[in-house]
């Protein structure tokens, strides 16, 4: 007889971590009938996530450094009352899912029959009432034909280098030869930082492309590499969830970034797979419909007009995104990013765009 469980959680990543922690804290009851297939017994430092908010007691113990300001253009601003956070993956994964075992076994095929999900490894078979997958199926995973990729490194400089109290969200000082390119700071103290090189466009940045736009805008800094990471999201509407439940019967429920938890304009997943892994566990504790990632269609919208401009015309982005960090408050557009803006306040943002080209989308987009 296969080992049976409630609730089988396949990826031991970000929002599988997400919804066994939720587990953990909502419905205690069913520990010993939850566990989690990952097939990496080695994960350590692959990423880094940043985000922001939240006063929340699970994200403040698990936040490792934060900052209330963003300099732009050689300007300081103010996040509050937003804070923005980072972690490293391995400080993630080293305090989470602690209570729930993790069976390290790489998931070949998982499949529904009548109301319990079959899950077949290498080496075992188990049963669910309840599978929640971050795994990408790869005939559903969307061929990405734009994405955010990005090198970052973490750098050790010989003396002080980057105001250690401020972030550098989108330092569009960098050449932007014909894409939109960036680079992000994260100055971890006064001699360290993580320093990232990120390009929005159809193809990757290579390694090489990445290092030689890093040393232009560190010129003259003497620093060593401490540790590197990168990675390409893709940014993408396709996987924009398009109802608000999954049917009562669907027992394999996906979770993450092939749930659509990915803002297709930010690459943003971190505190939405958070969020949704909270509200799965709270319908399956209230026996109601699960939800999806469903979004409002206004934010949809407002993601591919982005997504369609920076698409066609690259070389716009700086302008875009400069015009947004010099008029707009940096809160309001962490608000914005979080979709929690009323109309007034998405005003004052659409206001200072380049409105030729936005209508434009939008026709496109409507048409
Ligand atoms: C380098 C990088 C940096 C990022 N930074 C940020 C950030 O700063 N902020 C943010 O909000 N988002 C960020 N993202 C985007 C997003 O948060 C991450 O990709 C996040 O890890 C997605 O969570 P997930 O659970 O969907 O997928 P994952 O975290 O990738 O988890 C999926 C898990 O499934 C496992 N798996 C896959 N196939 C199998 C199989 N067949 N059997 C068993 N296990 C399997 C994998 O090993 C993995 O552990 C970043 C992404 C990358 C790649």
């Amino acid at each position: 007889m296969p080992q049976h469980f409630h609730i089988l959680i396949l990826g031991g990543g970000a929002s599988g971590r997400w919804l066994g922690e939720s587990i953990v804290k909502t419905a205690p009851k069913w520990m010993g009938s939850v566990a989690c297939i990952e097939r990496d017994d080695r994960k350590g430092n692959d990423r880094t996530w940043c985000f922001w908010g939240h006063e929340d007691d699970v994200l403040n113990a698990l936040t490792q450094r934060q900052w209330t300001a963003n300099n732009h253009n050689g300007k300081t601003y103010t996040l509050a009352p937003y804070t923005y956070r980072i972690i490293r993956s391995s400080y993630f994964y080293k305090h989470t899912l602690s209570n729930i075992p993790i069976f390290y076994e790489e998931v070949e095929e998982c499949t529904q029959i009548g109301s319990v999900v079959h899950v077949k490894t290498k080496t075992a078979t188990y049963t669910a009432d309840y599978v929640m997958t971050s795994i990408p199926e790869k005939s559903k995973t969307p061929s990405p034909t734009f994405c955010q990729s990005f090198f970052g490194w973490y750098l050790e400089f010989d003396s002080p280098y980057f105001n250690d109290e401020e972030i550098r969200m989108m330092d569009f000082s960098i050449p932007q030869q014909s894409y939109t390119q960036f680079v992000y700071v994260l100055p971890l103290s006064k001699t360290k930082a993580l320093v990232e090189v990120t390009r929005f466009a159809r193809k990757p940045i290579t390694e090489q492309q990445a290092c030689s736009l890093r040393d232009e805008y560190l010129k003259g800094a003497h620093f060593k590499i401490i540790d590197v990471e990168s990675g390409a999201i893709p940014m993408t509407a396709e996987l924009d969830a398009k109802k608000k439940h999954h049917p009562k019967h669907q027992r394999i429920v996906p979770i993450g970034t092939v749930a659509g938890a990915t803002k297709p304009s930010t690459g943003y997943t971190f505190i939405r797979a958070k969020e949704h892994a909270e509200k799965i566990v709270q319908a399956l504790v209230n026996n109601s419909p699960i939800p999806t990632t469903y979004r409002k269609w206004r934010f949809r919208f407002y993601d591919r007009l982005l997504l369609d401009v920076l698409k066609r015309f690259p070389g716009r982005g700086k302008d875009i995104f400069s015009r947004l960090f010099e008029r707009v408050p940096h809160a309001l557009v962490l608000k914005f990013l979080d979709e929690q803006t009323n109309f007034i306040e998405e005003w004052r943002i659409f206001k200072v765009l380049p409105k030729g080209l936005f209508l434009k989308a939008a026709i496109r987009d409507l048409l």
